[in-house]
């Protein structure tokens, strides 16, 4: 039923990947303070054994009196994976089972979440030697498919769209300009945005790498790399039932946000800044919706943000939504993993 708004937790599964130490932070000595400990449970700022020392007093207690005292908080999760976990494990315990959601006919949505530089496009896209989720999760998608196709008739068409300053821009046509979102029955619909209708997944991916080409991408002061867009994949499967000739069209979202980290954090100023706040708008407007959602509130308020009014008919009811947190298990972006784990927390309630 269209009103059943159950805000049971088994909607919403909330994971976390604590990517390895780069080269450059080990170089740094970096310290780690975040560990994955087992497939549930992360630690953040776990205590070294080391600082039992104070307890013996044998340092000079003047000085370890001043040191901060390590957190060592602990959080649980629906899955964790840690450092050595490949993009296939990941899939495996995150979207795999999403699959099936989808062909039982309800709209599901997969985020990658977390600060510029923790993982979230290795986790969504990785490479051609090494796919991320989305293609794993596509190849799948096709393997049930064919498994089904004596009953059912399946009809495949992908877009792909960026989030960029409040602004709709269409990745797999970047001189249509800025789309405009026109309010369809229960969703939203993109006018003008391209559909391109796809057989296999190899297709799929070039069709990625190529919107991921046209990303809007600004170096900022914290990483080069930085992106301050929001990437949505959808998937729209047409189902066609050969017994009663009954149709059906259910959207898949998968969605690489931009960076949660602060725009102080990263040195914005001026047009930077305003792209900050942007950001921010829609990921707080994220946010918003997820803890109306935990508190099972009847008015979500996906109007807020372009992001949020996309995905309105994909978040929350029966949708099956799966949030990956990404984390750098590196001292420098302290209180990032920390506001990330804050995030993904409240996002488990729903
Ligand atoms: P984000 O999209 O969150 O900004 P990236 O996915 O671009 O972060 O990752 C930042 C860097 O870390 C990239 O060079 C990426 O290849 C590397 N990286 C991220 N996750 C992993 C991982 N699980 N294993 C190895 N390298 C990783
Ligand atoms: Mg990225």
């Amino acid at each position: 039923p269209a009103s059943a708004m159950k805000g049971s937790s088994a909607n919403m599964k909330v994971i976390v990947r604590v990517r390895p130490m780069s080269k450059r932070e080990t170089e740094n000595n970096s310290r780690v303070i975040v560990e994955a400990v087992d497939e549930k449970m992360v630690v953040f700022d776990p205590k070294k054994e080391e600082e039992d020392f104070f307890f013996h007093g044998s340092k000079q207690k003047g000085r370890d009196m001043l040191k901060k005292q390590n957190k060592n908080t602990q959080y649980l999760f629906d899955r964790v994976f840690g450092p050595e976990a490949s993009n296939e494990d990941v899939f495996e315990g995150s979207t795999k089972n999403i699959v099936t959601s989808v062909l039982d006919g309800y709209n599901c949505s997969v985020f990658v979440y977390g600060a510029t530089g923790a993982g979230k496009t290795f986790t969504m896209l990785g490479s051609q030697d090494n796919p991320g989720i989305t293609f794993r999760t596509m190849v799948n998608l096709f393997t049930q498919m064919d498994a089904q196709k004596d009953e059912k008739t399946f009809e495949i068409g992908v877009s792909y769209l960026e989030v960029y300053n409040e602004t709709v821009k269409d990745l797999l046509n970047p001189s249509s300009g800025a789309l405009f979102l026109r309010e369809d029955g229960a969703g939203v619909a993109v006018a003008g945005l391209k559909m391109e209708r796809i057989v296999d997944p190899d297709h799929m991916f070039k069709l990625l790498e190529n919107g991921n080409r046209n990303r809007s991408q600004h170096p900022t002061d914290s990483n080069a790399e930085s992106s301050r867009s929001h990437a949505v994949f959808q998937v729209f499967i047409k189902m066609k039932t050969k017994a009663n000739g009954q149709t059906k069209v259910v959207k898949l979202s998968m969605i690489d946000l931009a960076g949660s980290e602060r725009g102080a954090a990263t040195g914005c100023t001026g047009a930077r800044f305003k792209e900050g706040s942007n950001i921010n708008k829609s990921l707080l407007a994220l946010g918003n919706c997820i803890n109306a959602l935990a508190d099972g509130l009847r008015h979500i308020p996906y109007r807020d943000s372009k992001l949020t009014r996309l995905l309105k008919d994909s978040l929350g009811g029966n949708c099956q939504t799966v949030m990956i947190a990404n984390l750098s298990p590196a001292h420098q972006t302290y209180e990032d993993t920390q506001n990330t784990l804050k995030y993904a927390t409240r996002a488990k309630t729903i």
